[in-house]
């Protein structure tokens, strides 16, 4: 991973200094939009010109065709959501309900802000020479990015063309709305297999093991697009041995693609956001895992060859 710390100039007269990561806070996880770790700018959707003056059934045809998005906002990170220096951008809407979700407000596609493909592609554009020099790009995430395919696979092909390195943050859940000509245009998938058994799973997500399952065979199968498994440790949650040992099983088959396996210690960053939309938050006794039941999941897995972070 870069931990780039000199200016990069951006090619407008302007440059950016990215942070270098700091070991010592908590890791960041899929639904942590909002955690500080390596944030170097950009914070909401600032910067992206919001349509509010669309008809609603221009708006909807816009998003059908892809060319518009509901965005919930963006930041430039390093060394998280992929390798190097990254934009990010996290998109509205989730079919998932995790109950350690740290971002409930993306749960909603309504509650995004529309933002048209080309400004993200501008910013992509923006930023090609960070990605450059850190080995960086453009990492989608959410709530769930799949949930707006036709926006994601115009971004996607608009990233290509400038030759920018691509990466989908997902659950996999709506793994089946990512065809081949998307995967074709993405270089690495965030992987997040929530749990390896089916019922723990679903106590976790209200969701189904299933897709998940389904689409990292097709990434191995395919053998293009790299992987990193991201597994969040929740206490009295996910981490019986049973259910580890399930994840174990389901990606050992997925070998040829991964390329690391991230067992990210579950936190309670995310506990105010579940207040102030006045939803009910499960896991508010819930402790983080102990660095050493943390160390000894990773070391499970390290156990069966994998890369461990
Ligand atoms: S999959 Fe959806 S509900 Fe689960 S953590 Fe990510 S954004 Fe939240």
């Amino acid at each position: 991973m870069s931990t780039a710390s000199t200016a990069i100039p951006l090619g407008d007269g302007s440059s950016i200094v990215p942070l270098p990561l700091d070991p010592n806070a908590p890791q960041r996880r899929d639904q942590d939009f909002d955690a500080p770790v390596g944030r170097t700018s950009g914070q909401g959707v600032a910067g992206l010109a919001e349509l509010t003056d669309v008809e609603r059934s221009e708006r909807l045809r816009k998003m059908h065709e892809g060319d518009l998005g509901s965005v919930h906002s963006w930041e430039l990170v390093t060394a998280v959501d992929g390798p190097g220096t990254r934009l990010t951008v996290f998109l509205n809407g989730c079919g998932l309900r995790c109950l350690y979700c740290h971002n409930p407000d993306t749960f909603l596609m309504k509650d995004g802000t529309p933002v048209e493909t080309g400004e993200i592609l501008s910013r992509i554009k923006r930023y090609r020479r960070i990605f450059k020099a850190t080995g960086g790009g453009l990492t989608l995430s959410g709530g769930e990015a799949m949930m707006q395919p036709e926006f994601v696979r115009k971004i996607l092909r608009g990233a290509k063309e400038m030759g920018v390195h691509t990466c989908l943050d997902t659950s996999g859940f709506l793994g089946a709305n990512c065809d081949d000509a998307m995967l074709d245009d993405l270089d690495l998938v965030l992987l997040d297999v929530k749990s390896g058994d089916p019922d723990t799973y679903h106590r976790v997500t209200s969701g189904r093991l299933q897709p998940t399952i389904d689409f990292g065979d097709r990434l191995a199968a395919r053998g293009t697009t790299r992987v990193w498994i991201r597994f969040v440790l929740v206490p009295g949650l996910t981490d019986a041995k049973e259910n580890i040992e399930a994840i174990g099983r389901i990606i050992s088959a997925w070998k040829n693609v991964i390329d690391r396996v991230e067992v990210l210690p579950f936190h309670q960053m995310g506990r105010d956001k579940w207040r102030s939309l006045e939803l009910k938050y499960e896991l508010e006794e819930t402790k983080p895992p102990t660095p050493e039941a943390t160390e000894e999941v990773r070391e499970y897995f390290r156990s069966l060859g994998f890369e461990v972070h």
